[in-house]
């Protein structure tokens, strides 16, 4: 049946109203269980009976269940145990689809909290205060989890299901690898269109930077500190590592001048110093070092010449420096492209009408210098992937908020995507 946006919207809008409290307790209920990486499976299973109480078809399979190594979108996993990394896919009943399928995604997997003194109230804890929900995950990106289950659930509350067949994913990974996208992808789930509601204050991410991840471990000349100088101290020497990245970082920021998409954004490609350990003990020279790092990927820029040129500029500090070998250089997490949501697609017309719709004011699209999993779908396989999401800040750090009433709306948006990309009839059974 035709769509009527607005007749809809309208309808929607008291009902997600209506709802409200029951949203915000089920997103409260989702940020306390804790899913940094390794813990997601209670989460999942939480998930996964939610979905199965809705009587959606449940999936929960592990990423060790599919065979993902060596395919495009494969990231390295390292120190982590695949066997515990549930994924849930849920299929909603749909005996005669009619209408335009849809993958309806959102990672549940969050970062770790950091230094416990600079939360005011514990990470998993979520707290509301003036509108907002506070909590590690609350915006990146559970409150995408509970727009997408109570945009169905207003959907069906109004009489109405998709007559398309939409799935819903809810996945690990994302922070760090993609490798939870990716496994659902090669367990076969596919569909017309993705829509991934991360929070970008109600903007349609247009391009984003892709990121690798990698493990410099380099080696002194042990000896007692009388012996000491600069070169033969691991822990030192990876300082000169690390101002040579920088110097390589700034000669890349110096081409993204030009690029189409990132070259009004000043120094969009970022180097990140994350982890460093090294050194056993405080009388010797240290003789080992390890900098974990993460450098942005430019969209056009193959992620193999990304990798050359680190490589190179390893190779290249150890002579300057004197080492007396070049340290190994180790690909620990992410390979992720960067990537360009082409302009002109059916599925962002379909959003822009959403959007409009409920705020009135034509889809804004932007740049983001960061790496979510649209590349997945979208570069990998092909399938048009909309990454847009309600208003929220501070992801990443103790200050983590969602604007809840930004939640309301954008479910709203999303429910009348599913309406009008998937086709409308009224519930079945
Ligand atoms: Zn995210």
């Amino acid at each position: 049946m035709a769509v009527d946006l607005s007749k809809l919207d309208s309808d929607l809008r008291s009902i997600i109203d209506e709802r409200f409290d029951d949203q915000v307790n089920w997103l409260a209920r989702l940020v306390s269980l804790d899913s940094t990486r390794g813990n997601e499976a209670p989460c999942q299973a939480w998930l996964a009976s939610e979905f199965a109480a809705r009587g959606w078809g449940v999936d929960q399979f592990r990423i060790s269940d599919v065979e993902i190594v060596g395919k495009r979108g494969y990231s390295p996993a390292v120190d982590v145990d695949y066997d515990k990394a549930v994924q849930v896919v849920a299929t909603l009943p749909n005996d005669a689809p009619d209408g335009r399928s849809l993958i309806l995604q959102g990672h549940i997997d969050v970062v770790p909290p950091g230094a416990r003194e600079l939360w005011e109230r514990p990470p998993f804890e979520p707290h509301i205060e003036d509108g907002f929900m506070w909590g590690r995950g609350a915006n990146d990106m559970k409150v995408g989890v509970a727009e997408i289950v109570f945009a169905l659930e207003a959907l069906k509350g109004l009489g109405f299901e998709p007559a398309g067949q939409v799935y819903v994913e809810t996945v690990s990974e994302e922070e760090c690898t993609g490798n939870g996208a990716l496994a659902t992808l090669e367990r076969g789930y596919r569909a017309d269109a993705c829509f991934i509601p991360e929070a970008l204050n109600n903007q349609l991410l247009r391009a984003e930077l892709g990121s690798v991840w990698f493990r410099v471990r380099v080696l002194g000349k042990p000896g007692h500190v009388l012996n000491f100088n600069r070169a033969s101290n691991a822990i030192l020497a990876a300082y000169d590592y690390v101002a040579d990245l920088e110097a390589l970082t700034r000669r890349i920021n110096e081409e993204a001048k030009t690029h189409p998409w990132f070259g009004h954004i000043e120094n969009p490609v970022k180097f990140s110093l994350g982890k460093i350990q090294g050194g056993d003990w405080l009388g010797s020279v240290p003789s080992w070092c390890e900098i974990e790092c993460r450098l942005s990927v430019l969209p056009g820029h193959p992620l193999e010449q990304v990798r050359q040129r680190v490589l190179d500029c390893i190779k290249v500090s150890a002579e300057r420096i004197g080492s007396a070998q070049t340290p190994t250089l180790t690909w620990i997490g992410f390979q992720a492209d960067g990537h360009v949501f082409e302009p002109g697609s059916d599925a962002e017309a379909t959003l822009a009408r959403s959007h409009e719709t409920v705020f009135g004011s034509p889809l804004e699209t932007f740049s983001q210098t960061a790496t979510s999993d649209t590349r997945q779908y979208d570069l990998y396989y092909g399938i048009p992937t909309l990454c847009y999401g309600n208003r929220g800040y501070d992801s990443h750090s103790p200050r983590e908020r969602t604007d809840l009433k930004s939640m309301a709306e954008t479910t709203r948006v999303i429910a009348l995507f599913i309406a009008d990309w998937c086709g409308l009839r009224p519930v079945q059974s």
